[in-house]
């Protein structure tokens, strides 16, 4: 069991020791969540804004040699890039920032100093998850971001062969789902001359690729009226709204429909939003997982492919393989596995924190 020494102020890095006081390292303290303290360093040396400083560079750093700073991309993926509670994406000039622990919000002003020094022409927002700021307990910030480098309030982010119309504050996320980025490219490369399933779409991402790619047509299915009209922009902006269908509602309910109608697709991407974000609901996301990879599974065609994700971070790679073993049998298609899938790499696994990968796919193939 870990000690809290000396007086604290969420603002403060505190030094954490052993029972035996052995220290163990600096981080902030959160009384009201569950995870009480992040440890931001196991040096003996000051949390302060140098530190994040030499974070941020060093994720930079990596990003740079991986070849992986594009026109949108992650910075900073909190603890997977030493800097728990802080997530930066970059979008073109741009760095939004999101605060997700009380001791990060209290010291915001050392990220935007970070910031500057790292891309001195940049611009900033900081777009904190409300969700994130009520658990820890402070007011989530969520400024305007910088018109400067907009039109008409939009960035147009290009991704491969895709262009993705972002509005800063306004979608999912801070804007993109960046984590799919490789999986759409992926997925893309297959979809020549095919019938695309994009389900739970979004901006319709992997829709707008794979019709780039040479898809023969696209059905778009998404329960939120803002997705939709963020995927029909997407479309638009590519060419590609007369290839494409949207359809509003609950996935659970369009597969099905598609099923009963005896409709077949060559490519099917299931892209759910978490089903848990709880260790001890494991067992219904579980079920519900099963039952769209059931469906999925019985909408491809012989030799048709489905990409389906988990972005649980409960649901490990095995586990999620055993859903869709289970679902390959209840749905009688017998499926190759092409490929496991994990996040993009500007979202880093560190081998010793497990929780870091979170985004487990599989790509199948119906034989
Ligand atoms: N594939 C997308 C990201 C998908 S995020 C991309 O690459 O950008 C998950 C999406 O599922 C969100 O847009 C959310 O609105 C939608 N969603 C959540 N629950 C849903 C449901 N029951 N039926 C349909 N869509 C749902």
């Amino acid at each position: 069991m870990a000690d809290l020494k000396g007086s604290w102020s969420a603002s403060v890095a505190l030094e954490v020791t052993d029972a035996g006081g052995r220290y163990l390292g600096r981080g902030f303290y959160s009384p009201r969540s569950s995870l009480v303290c992040r440890l931001l360093t196991r040096a003996d040396e000051a949390v302060d804004a140098g530190l994040i400083r030499r974070r941020l560079a060093a994720a930079l750093e990596y990003r740079r040699a991986a070849s992986l700073v594009t026109a949108a991309y992650r910075l900073c993926w909190s603890e997977a890039d030493g800097l728990p509670g802080l997530v930066v994406d970059r979008y073109g000039p741009v760095s939004v920032f999101q605060c997700l622990t009380l001791g990060i919000a209290r010291n915001a002003d050392w990220v935007r100093e970070a910031l500057t020094t790292l891309f001195p022409d940049g611009r900033i927002a900081r777009l904190d998850d409300p969700t994130a700021a009520r658990i820890e307990g402070f007011d989530a910030v969520r400024e305007s971001p910088p018109e400067a480098d907009l039109s008409g309030g939009e960035l147009i982010i290009e991704e491969g062969q895709a262009r993705f119309a972002v509005t800063l504050g306004a979608g999912q996320k801070t804007g993109l789902y960046l984590d799919q980025r490789d999986n759409r490219l992926l997925t893309a490369g297959m979809a020549r001359g095919r019938r695309v399933l994009d389900a739970f779409c979004y901006g319709g991402g992997f829709a707008c690729h794979a019709l780039l790619a040479g898809a023969e047509r696209a059905l778009l299915l998404d329960s939120s009226a803002d997705a939709l009209a963020l995927a029909g922009r997407n479309l638009a902006l590519n060419g590609l709204e007369t290839r494409a269908e949207l359809r509003d509602g609950n996935a659970f309910d369009g597969l099905r429909e598609l099923e009963a109608r005896g409709e077949r697709f060559g490519l099917v991407v299931l892209d759910p939003p978490p089903f848990t974000r709880r260790k001890d609901a494991v067992e219904a996301a579980a079920r519900g997982y099963k039952e769209i990879n059931i469906r999925g599974l019985r909408l491809l065609e012989r030799g048709g492919r489905l990409a389906t994700f988990s972005c649980s971070h409960h649901v490990t790679p095995a586990m999620f393989e055993e859903i869709c073993r289970q679902a390959a049998g209840d749905a009688g298609v017998r499926t190759r596995v092409l490929a496991t899938l994990t996040q993009s790499r500007d979202h880093p696994v560190i081998l010793t924190i497990p929780e870091s990968r979170y985004l487990t796919g599989l790509l199948l193939e119906s034989t």
